[in-house]
């Protein structure tokens, strides 16, 4: 990929400059640094050095009596590249997957990372169809799409971290249910009346599993309700 920005353009897009002062090559050793959303700023005697997380785009360049008219014109500083990338992103996968593209340098294997919103299943609009978070976050960071028989897994039993160091793909062999979705399946038929397929569809969204209809079917029928009465 090679993306560069021509600087004046970047001054406008990413601070809303109209008629920045053109500015000067860092030298020497920056004064200090700090960082505004996305972007690290050098703050050297006679310039700004302005580089963006993502590190797929040139620093942009930033006069320092320019920097008390910058506007924030978009959601976020950053570079134009991530700020057209935010701007295309409609739904909320859409936004988690730009996200994880833009900070990967910066995603940490030491930290756990959390959502700001913890959601366990995200809805894309635009195909109609549900994916768990943490599916998507595998998918996405590692650009790596996952057969239907692969699931992501946690490795750090932090339900609510997504992590993408934290998370691993295990194949699931077919059939194998545990004594808490056994137990659903019986709650779910017995209390709720629930079909084979919608059970099927409810363990696919609670475990990330797929469990065949037969499975189920014989869950249902081992559960007698009979022995259910006599306890009573
Ligand atoms: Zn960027
Ligand atoms: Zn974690």
């Amino acid at each position: 990929m090679n993306i560069t920005q021509p600087s004046e353009n970047a001054l406008f897009t990413v601070f809303g400059l109209l008629e920045p002062t053109p500015p000067k090559k860092p030298r020497g050793e920056p004064l200090k640094t700090f960082k505004l959303d996305s972007l690290h700023v050098f703050e050297y005697r006679q310039v700004l050095s302005c580089k963006c997380a993502c590190s797929r785009s040139e620093p942009i360049l930033l006069a320092p009596q320019d920097f008390k008219k910058i506007t924030r014109l978009n959601q976020l500083y950053a570079c134009p590249l991530c700020i057209q990338e935010f701007r295309d992103a409609k739904t909320t996968k859409e936004k988690l997957e730009v996200w994880l593209r833009q900070n990967k340098p910066e995603i940490e294997s030491k930290r756990h990372l959390y959502l700001p919103k913890h959601t366990k299943i995200l809805f894309d609009t635009s195909s109609g169809t549900t994916i768990r978070t943490k599916r998507a976050v595998y998918q996405a960071f590692f650009e790596a799409p996952l057969a239907p028989d692969h699931f992501v897994l946690s490795k750090c039993n932090d339900e609510f971290c997504i992590n993408p160091y934290h998370l691993m793909v295990a194949r699931s062999p077919a059939g194998k249910i545990t004594p808490e979705m056994k137990h659903d399946v019986i709650l779910w038929s017995s209390t709720l009346g629930w079909s084979v397929l919608q059970i099927q569809n409810q363990i696919k969204l609670k475990y990330g599993r797929s469990v065949s209809k037969r499975s189920i079917s014989s869950i249902r029928r081992s559960w007698q309700p009979s022995n259910a009465m006599k306890m009573s």
